[in-house]
């Protein structure tokens, strides 16, 4: 291998160690574990790390796992992140490993994510005496779950000593295999949910004057906070504001005295969460007082916005137009979904992209994540390992 240059040493690694990496991200599959109670999956990679003599550093407080491998030489500190949660989702792909816990599964890909990781350290392990600079893999439990698993990882020091100049990280995608999607700027979206409590004032169904029906009151919230997006917001800027529970009364002839109402406002822009907020609490209060019922309001402003360093992009697509081509970098289309990537990039400069796991082969249309049939192509792990790769190596040129 000595006559090979690195980017070559790295194509022939991969390619060894992908059927290894293939099997481990399949077992990972197979024992999801949800968000907080990653003991096992933070296990194996601990051990993994260590046996490729990474220097390992486990979180007191969470799964954390950081690896950090420093190459022969001084150069860029780079780190890459996965995340290693799976989802409270029953199953339904019908493969052969599919989750053997009923009610969880890896429906967002992040057993990919953990292995290719887990395999990236590997081959640049294999290759430290030719590195230039140090490699740090941050491994994070619950990504899924607000407050995140970031955050931890950070406060228990795992980007401190050496701190990184740049990280990145990746996240499965239903683009078409052998692409990746990036954009500068915002790509995911805060997220701020809210539990708002209706009481009105119980009753005979026959008798509505003597009560106070919360379901009539919840029902005139709902149209109203509807357009409360397309009237308040700009229409040159983004938000989505969405219910998803709506739970009271008890039976057809009985006007209740609650309602719980569930939901979500996203935006790219996290000022416009917290305006939203107060605005829709505004008109819960002017509708409540006016129809006689009152209201308990509770809300978290979740993740803040992921936003990509236009610089660190830029880096991310010039080394993905050498390993997979120039056709193969795309633009993304920002999403509103929450990423707690972002606590990572609001310290330090990175990016975060997104890799291409649909069979273009397939007849069948992308299976998107949270679906409990999402199945990613495993030839996207070799790519992603010879991207993360890359992004190490090519950072000392
Ligand atoms: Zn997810
Ligand atoms: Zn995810």
């Amino acid at each position: 291998m000595a006559d090979l240059n690195l980017a070559d040493t790295i194509d022939v690694l991969v390619n060894q160690k992908e059927a290894e990496v293939i099997n481990i991200r399949r077992d990972i599959h197979m024992h999801p574990e949800v968000s907080g109670k990653e003991e096992r999956t933070s296990g194996i990679v601990a051990e993994y790390l260590e046996k490729h003599g990474i220097e390992v550093q486990r979180c007191k407080n969470s799964f954390g796992v950081v690896g950090r491998l420093k190459g022969s030489k001084p150069g860029p500190i780079i780190a890459l992140r996965a995340d290693m949660d799976a989802l409270p989702i029953r199953e339904k792909t019908g493969l052969p490993y599919a989750s053997k816990i009923d009610g969880q599964m890896h429906a967002c890909g992040h057993d990919v994510h953990t292995a290719v990781l887990m395999g990236t350290a590997s081959v640049l392990s294999t290759v430290r005496d030719k590195l230039n600079g140090t490699a740090i893999f941050l491994f994070q439990p619950s990504e899924e779950f607000f407050p995140g698993g970031a955050l931890g990882l950070i406060e228990e020091g795992g980007i401190d000593n050496p701190k990184p100049n740049a990280i990145f990280a990746l996240h499965t995608s239903p683009i078409p295999l052998g692409k990746i999607a990036i954009s500068p700027g915002p790509v995911i979206g805060s997220v701020s949910s809210l539990s708002l409590r209706i009481f009105g004032r119980g009753g005979h169904f026959s008798a509505p004057h003597l009560a106070v029906d919360p379901i009539l009151v919840s029902s005139n919230v709902v149209v109203a906070l509807s357009s409360m997006v397309p009237r308040r917001v700009n229409p040159m800027e983004n938000a989505v504001l969405t219910f998803g529970m709506i739970e009271g009364g008890t039976r057809d002839n009985i006007i209740g005295d609650m309602v719980v109402l569930r939901g979500n406002i996203g935006s790219l822009n996290e000022s416009l969460c917290v305006k939203l907020m107060e605005d829709l609490e505004k008109t819960v209060k002017g509708i409540t007082e006016g129809m006689g019922a009152t209201y308990k309001l509770r809300y978290i402003h979740g993740y803040p916005t992921v936003r990509n360093d236009p610089h660190q992009t830029t880096y991310v697509r010039d080394v993905a137009t050498r390993v997979i081509g120039e056709s193969n970098v795309v633009p993304c289309t920002p999403s509103l979904g929450g990423e707690d990537m972002s606590y990572f990039l609001n310290k330090i400069p990175g990016a975060f992209f997104f890799l291409g796991v649909h069979d273009p082969d397939s007849d069948q249309p992308p299976v998107i994540n949270h679906d409990p049939a999402f199945a990613p192509d495993e030839r996207a792990i070799a790519i992603g390992m010879r991207l993360m790769s890359r992004l190490v190596t090519d950072a000392a040129d």
